[in-house]
């Protein structure tokens, strides 16, 4: 029987740019930890952190290799945002914890600028450039003046502006915005040697992590649990959960898939620009993001120009779908025309039902962290730091993001294609302009 499914390899310009990544061996032979954590990227590995300096023995176990995950193929956008507006949070929940989302999400930023500083991650080349949220047409405009006004008046946030349709231009190099939303806040990373990083500071305070070494089953025993791979066996106290969207590579983790919906995002990046008529474009280095349904995001890396988006795209990457997101930045970009497209890449992104990421306990004994919806680099990395406290019995003010019982995905068998349906009828409504 596989219990472990194949990984694909991915082509990203982050495998080609990045660093070498530390080395770990696979799991051989049974040992005993505090806290068996399951996945290797931003959230298993900045729990593993925490719990080492609260003087706790972790040991990570990533069934693939460090960063294979989302961590590794992400855009690199470091943002505090949900996918729940504040003011849409104040309405539901109240003003109060409103102003804590927001606060974590400031600090979930500029946790990682602390990360990248502690363990020197050069080669992370995190910039904090800000980000702008580009208007497709006045009605979204509107929102974002609406949302400008009241992150101001409500929050004080004044990190906050509108940009008119000429510091658009001068901003992105492209005439097709009506406007923006400036956000000082936020901005771009190599996310392969973030987490790569991360690993080797980990590493350097005796943290122990094993590649190639996927949790097939945890068994509870009298005094904890173990946790069964291939190779050997972890028994610990208890284990933590940082599986994310790729849940469902094993039967360990099946309680936590069925409450997320996992979304193929895709990516391609360009050639170099410099000489080409794309030279000039995204020329104030921020992240850029679309106020269309399907959001379409972009960035520059170095001198290339990275064009991402979500849609439906389906279960495995497809020819076809590329090919759509190279004719969308086309679009957005026509001086991209001529320009060669020489990466393309995709991953998996954990999309919950009401749009907030979980954290909490399973069972005694079980904690994870899960469902960042897309925005996770900045904000899987946080709750790294809050889920070793939950681990060692704090009860942290994480605001909405401390889930008590986790809700599991209704009709879960027909998830993929009915995402594929929404995803559809939201590219319809943004292409008649709705
Ligand atoms: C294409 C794409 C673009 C994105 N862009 C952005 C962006 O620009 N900005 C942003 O903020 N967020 C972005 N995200 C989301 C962000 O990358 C994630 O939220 C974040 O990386 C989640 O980190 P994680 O550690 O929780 O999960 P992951 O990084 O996905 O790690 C989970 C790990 O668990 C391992 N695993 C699974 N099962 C087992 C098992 N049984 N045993 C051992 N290991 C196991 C996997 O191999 C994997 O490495 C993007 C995601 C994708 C896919």
């Amino acid at each position: 029987m596989v219990l472990f499914k194949p990984s694909p390899e991915i082509s990203s310009l982050w495998t080609h740019t990045a660093e070498t990544g530390p080395r770990f061996a696979s799991l051989a032979g049974d040992h005993q930890y505090d806290v068996a954590i399951i996945g290797g990227g931003y959230t298993g590995l900045s729990t593993a952190r925490y719990l080492a300096r609260k003087g706790l023995s972790p040991v990570v176990l990533e069934g693939n290799h460090i960063g294979w995950g989302a961590s590794g193929r992400n855009g690199g956008v470091v943002s505090g945002k949900f996918r729940l507006a504040f003011a849409d949070i104040a309405q539901s929940w109240g003003i109060d914890t409103a102003r804590r989302m927001h606060d974590i999400g400031l600090e979930a930023i500029e946790h990682v600028g602390e990360l990248v500083e502690a363990y020197d991650i050069k080669g992370a080349d995190f910039r904090e450039s800000g980000s702008l949220r580009c208007a497709h047409n006045e009605i979204s405009l509107q929102a974002l003046r609406k949302e400008v006004d009241w992150l101001k008046g409500a929050l004080g946030d004044h990190s906050v502006s509108i940009l008119a349709p000429a510091e658009m231009v001068e901003e992105t190099g492209s005439k097709g915005f009506v406007g923006g939303l400036l956000n000082t806040h936020g901005g771009i990373i190599h996310p392969l040697n973030f987490v790569r990083g991360l690993a080797s500071g980990i590493d350097r305070i005796g943290v122990t992590i094993f590649q190639q070494s996927p949790a097939t089953a945890i068994r509870k025993v009298r005094d904890g649990l173990v946790v069964e791979t291939p190779g050997g066996s972890i028994r610990a106290k208890q284990a933590v959960i940082a599986t994310n969207a790729y849940s469902d590579l094993t039967p360990a983790t099946a309680n936590v898939k069925r409450t997320l919906i996992p979304f193929r995002s895709a990516i391609i990046a360009t050639e170099p620009l410099t000489g080409t008529p794309g030279e000039g474009l995204l020329a104030t280095g921020r992240s850029y993001t679309e106020t269309r349904r399907m959001m379409r995001w972009f960035r520059k890396s170095g001198d290339r120009l990275l064009f991402g988006g979500r849609g439906a795209f389906g279960r495995n990457d497809s020819p076809s779908a590329f090919a759509a997101l190279e004719r969308a930045m086309v679009l957005q970009f026509p001086e991209l025309a001529m320009v060669k497209v020489t990466h393309r890449w995709s991953g998996l992104v954990g999309m919950t039902l009401d749009s907030i990421p979980h954290v909490g306990r399973l069972d005694e004994r079980v904690i994870y962290a899960m469902g960042y919806n897309g925005t996770g680099v900045a904000m899987s990395t946080l709750m790294g730091k809050y889920l070793a406290e939950i681990v060692t019995g704090g009860e942290p003010d994480i605001g909405l993001l401390r889930t008590e019982h986790l809700k599991k995905v209704p009709f879960y068998v027909i998830r993929e294609p009915a995402v594929r349906l929404v995803a559809g009828w939201y590219q319809f409504l943004d292409a008649i302009g709705r």
